[in-house]
């Protein structure tokens, strides 16, 4: 991985924090500079600090961009974690790459089938086995966290191994529309259409990144019919059905629906307690029934928080050379559930969302251009943040550069225009539903 030790990785880690924009010396003296790097194993960096005062506040302010530092300077995406080491001694830094489950880990063979994933599994096992387009797309989805890339990554692994013949492309909706903007930017369009067009099987996951953006959507439904006619093998995930996915043009989500269409489920607590005990064998622990049955009662809806805890347990059985106890398990719930809330809506959130669905960037949005397409976009923008956040007319008006009276007409007109015309209502429900999930 380029370093030669644990402390290297941090060093460099500490030089990329030091580069951030916000960066603040004094914050960097007080919270970081006394960091000890302890440990890294199994896709998590544990760091060693004083006391739970500073744990907290870095868990709470600095854990996000330390781990974005660490991607930087690394390649590695790593979960932090910091441990009160209370001044007692700590072992030895100790660097041990193991199979961390990425990509490469994801497999049919590690996938855990209960009712709430069978029929996802078996369709997506089908359409590895006999990638012919006899399914035509698979179309996979249902919440963040319950295996929609697994199962995809699972067919593509399958796949590689059964016909290494065929060109298999897996890409997510973002990359897909960025890929294309840049490819329109620099003139290779041709390229791009060359390239997806001339693959046998398309992965795609996370389609709804690719509504609301009409350029993208074109693209992908010419690409789209290109691959279903020759009967080349798509699979599609979203968060969503098709018929939620808004504002999506009529034709893709009629090809979807003629397709085979399955969802994934929360995992019922037997499924649960299969998956907490496979990634603890992955990993190389042993978990006692009572803590299994604990974790498995206290986490439901989302699989990567059983498996974060999996993780987190392994980095303290790492470091503490025996098993937890009932409050250490808690504990690493509490702060898993904690980490998972959503992200609170900013106004730059807003105007992200804005910028795909109206096609005006951000820059044009918080500009003084007034051609139509971009007034539109501006109007909905502030129009959203008062019905999504607390601020008041002056603060809204603050960020546009623009006065109080003049946002409260604004909020008057887009009112109006809602009124008026469905199809902008759909527009900003749909804004206002993304943002909110
Ligand atoms: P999604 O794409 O639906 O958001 P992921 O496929 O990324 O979810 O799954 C999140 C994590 O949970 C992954 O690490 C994945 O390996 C794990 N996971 C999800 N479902 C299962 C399962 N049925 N068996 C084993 N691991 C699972
Ligand atoms: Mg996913």
């Amino acid at each position: 991985m380029g370093f030669d030790s644990i402390n290297g990785l941090w060093e460099s880690i500490c030089e990329e924090f030091k580069r951030q924009p916000n960066f603040s010396s004094v914050g960097f003296n007080v919270w970081i500079r006394d960091i000890k790097p302890l440990a890294m194993q199994a896709g998590t960096l544990v760091l060693g600090v004083k006391n739970e005062y500073i744990k907290n506040t870095i868990n709470s302010y600095y854990k996000k961009v330390l781990e974005d530092c660490c991607l930087t300077v690394s390649g590695l995406s790593l979960t932090i974690e910091i441990l009160v080491t209370n001044g007692e001694p700590v072992p030895d830094p100790q660097v041990k790459q193991t199979a961390t489950t990425g990509a490469a880990g994801y497999s049919f063979d590690n996938f855990v089938v209960g009712p709430s994933n069978r029929f996802a599994h078996a369709a997506a096992l089908a359409v590895a086995e006999n990638p012919d387009g006899s399914w035509n797309p698979l179309y996979l989805w249902g919440n963040s966290g319950l295996g929609k890339t697994h199962l995809v990554m699972a067919i593509k692994k399958h796949i590689e191994q059964k016909y290494p013949e065929k060109k298999v492309e897996y890409l997510r909706g973002e990359e897909f529309a960025n890929y294309l903007i840049e490819a329109i930017r620099a003139g290779t369009t041709k390229i791009f259409h060359d390239r997806y067009r001339s693959v046998d099987v398309l992965l795609l996951d996370d389609i709804h990144f690719i509504a609301g953006r009409e350029s993208t959507q074109e693209e992908f439904f010419n690409t789209f019919n290109v691959l279903y006619q020759a009967n080349k093998q798509m699979v599609i995930t979203s968060d969503r059905p098709p018929k939620e996915i808004h504002p999506l043009d009529e034709r893709i989500r009629s090809r979807f629906e003629s397709g085979l269409i399955t969802d994934v489920n929360p995992p019922d607590f037997e499924t649960r307690v299969g998956i907490i005990r496979n990634k603890a064998q992955q990993l190389d622990i042993d978990l006692s029934e009572e803590i299994t049955f604990y974790i498995a009662e206290q986490i439901k809806t989302n699989i990567r928080q059983l498996e974060g805890v999996v993780k987190k347990l392994h980095a303290y059985i790492l470091l503490q050379n025996h098993n937890p106890g009932f409050s250490v398990v808690q504990s690493i719930i509490k702060d898993i559930v904690s980490d998972n809330q959503p992200e609170p809506i900013t106004i730059d959130r807003i105007i992200e969302e804005v910028e795909r669905t109206y096609s005006v960037s951000k820059e044009d949005i918080l500009s003084k251009r007034k051609t139509a397409e971009i007034a539109l976009a501006r109007q909905v923008s502030i129009y959203i943040t008062k019905q999504l956040t607390q601020l008041s007319f002056v603060a809204i008006g603050n960020f546009f550069g623009k006065d109080h009276t003049t946002i409260m007409y604004t909020i008057n007109k887009i009112d109006e225009i809602i009124k008026r015309d469905p199809s902008q209502k759909k527009l900003v429900d749909n804004i206002i539903k993304n943002l909110q999930r």
